[in-house]
C-alpha cells in the first residue's frame, strides 16, 4: 500500500466510526413484534441506565416509559377504535455520561375482526330523557378525564389476575353493539359472567381511583395503577373500597351484581392506557413482569 492509500484508509476508519458515533441509535424492541387491536403491547429501549431520561410517541401520543430489564420500558394500548397498517414511532434518550441516543421506526398494528353484539334492554336504558343524557354525558366526560390523567408513579407489578375467580376468560370485547335496534358504541371491556355476591378482585396493585354509582356502568370501581394505567369494574352489587385507598392484586373491591345497564348479574372488566381502551384479558397475559 503506498503512503497516500494508507492515509485515505484511515480517513474512511475515522469518518465511519465519527459517522457511527454520530448516529448513536437507541435499540428498540416491540412486544408483541405485530400487536393486534386491542392488545396492550409494550416497547422496550436496552442498554439504559435507571437515571436516563427517556422519551417517545406513537403517532406523536407521548409514552411514558419506566426502568425496567436494563432499559426504559413503556406500555402501548392499541385503542379498539385505532386503524390497522403501520403507524410511525419515535424514541429518545438522554442519559448523563453519554451522546443523546434516538430511533424511530414503525409497527405494524394487526387488524382483529370484531361480532355485532344484538342487544334488548329496557327502553328507558337507550331512549334517555334530557335529564338523563345530561347525566350520562357528564359522567362518560368524567371517567374519560380520569383515563387521561397520568399518575407518575408505577404501582403495578409482577403478573395480572383475573378480576373474577370463575372459570373462562371474559367475552366481548369490542362487540359492536346494536341495542334495541340502534348502533351504539363499541363493547369497551371484557365481561365476565358470575352469580351475584360473587367476589370482584383487583388485577394488580394500585390506588382507588373512584368508587361511584354511574348510569350506565352502575356501582363501580375505577383503579389507577399509575403511568397512564385503568382498569375498571362495573355493575357491582357492593363496593369494599373507598376512594385515595391502596389496594394489592388479589384484594376484594366489591361483588358482582347488575347494576347500571346490564341484562344479568356479570362484571363488565376494563382498562385503558392513557385513554386508549384495551382488551383488559390481554393485561392477564402481559409479558412484562417483575
Ligand atoms: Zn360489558
Amino acid at each position: 500500500m503506498t503512503r497516500a492509500r494508507v492515509v485515505l484508509a484511515a480517513l474512511v476508519l475515522l469518518l465511519f466510526a465519527s459517522s457511527a458515533h454520530a448516529a448513536d441509535k437507541a435499540v428498540v424492541t416491540w412486544h408483541p413484534s405485530k400487536p393486534r387491536i386491542g392488545d396492550v403491547a409494550w416497547l422496550l429501549v436496552k442498554d439504559v441506565a435507571e437515571a436516563a431520561t427517556v422519551e417517545g410517541s406513537v403517532d406523536g401520543k407521548p409514552l411514558t416509559f419506566f426502568p425496567y430489564a436494563g432499559g426504559h420500558a413503556a406500555l402501548f394500548g392499541i385503542d379498539l377504535e385505532m386503524k390497522p397498517g403501520t403507524h410511525a414511532w419515535r424514541v429518545g434518550v438522554v442519559e448523563p455520561g453519554r451522546e443523546p441516543r434516538s430511533a424511530q421506526g414503525s409497527v405494524k398494528i394487526v387488524r382483529r375482526d370484531f361480532h355485532v353484539e344484538r342487544l334488548t334492554v329496557p327502553n328507558t336504558m337507550v331512549d334517555l330523557d334530557p335529564e338523563t343524557e345530561r347525566r350520562a354525558v357528564a359522567e362518560g366526560k368524567q371517567l374519560a378525564a380520569l383515563y387521561r390523567t397520568i399518575t407518575p408513579e408505577r404501582m403495578w407489578r409482577g403478573k395480572f389476575t383475573a378480576p373474577v375467580g370463575t372459570n373462562g376468560t371474559g367475552k366481548g370485547f369490542g362487540a359492536r353493539r346494536i341495542i334495541n335496534g340502534q348502533p351504539r358504541s363499541p363493547h369497551s371491556g371484557s365481561d365476565f359472567s358470575a352469580p351475584k355476591g360473587t367476589p370482584v378482585v383487583a388485577a394488580n396493585a394500585g390506588k382507588v381511583a373512584l368508587v361511584a354509582e354511574f348510569f350506565f356502568p352502575g356501582r363501580l370501581v375505577i383503579l389507577d395503577h399509575g403511568l397512564g394505567l385503568y382498569t375498571a369494574y362495573f355493575h357491582l352489587d357492593t363496593t369494599a373500597v373507598n376512594e385515595g385507598e391502596r389496594v394489592e392484586r388479589g384484594q376484594t373491591l366489591g361483588t358482582v351484581g347488575a347494576t347500571g345497564r346490564a341484562t344479568g348479574p356479570h362484571l363488565h372488566f376494563g382498562a385503558q392506557v392513557a385513554g386508549a381502551r384495551i382488551d383488559p384479558t390481554t393485561l392477564l397475559g402481559l409479558a412484562l413482569i417483575d
